[in-house]
């Protein structure tokens, strides 16, 4: 994990990065992901950093409860509500996670595929 990876997104709630807003409140910070997975792809993050999140749901519930709350603005404003939506949040080495400051993936717009790589 490098420092770029710790500190990416505390720069880019912080706008020292540039980042295509979605939504902000005082706690969470939802903007566009860079390479999107699907029509719509937006993170949302806390504004204060945890690593990932069973460390934000064990730190501050309340937190990771606005966070999902976000998620749901997300899929408000983007008109996705109605046809649903994915919330992802990668954990880890398995799982993918390249920044280490905890996101939600909002998914949607399209039919999704069906996700992981296990073979039934
Ligand atoms: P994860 O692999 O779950 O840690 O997700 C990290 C996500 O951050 C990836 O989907 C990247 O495309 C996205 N990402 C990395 N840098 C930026 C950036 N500067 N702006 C928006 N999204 C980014």
């Amino acid at each position: 994990m490098s420092d770029a990876a710790e500190t990416l997104f505390e720069r880019i709630v912080a706008g020292e990065i540039p980042s295509d807003v979605v939504f902000e409140d005082e706690v969470t910070f939802a903007f566009r992901d860079l390479n999107p997975q699907a029509a719509v792809h937006v993170l949302v993050v806390p504004k204060k950093r945890y690593r990932n999140v069973g460390e934000l749901a064990a730190a501050d519930p309340g937190l990771l409860a606005a966070v999902v709350a976000t998620a749901k603005t997300v899929a408000e404003l983007e008109g996705i509500l109605e046809s649903g939506y994915r919330v992802v949040f990668n954990t880890d080495a398995d799982a993918g996670q390249t920044v280490f400051h905890v996101h939600a993936h909002v998914l949607g717009g399209e039919q999704l595929g069906f996700f992981g790589s296990h073979a039934p």
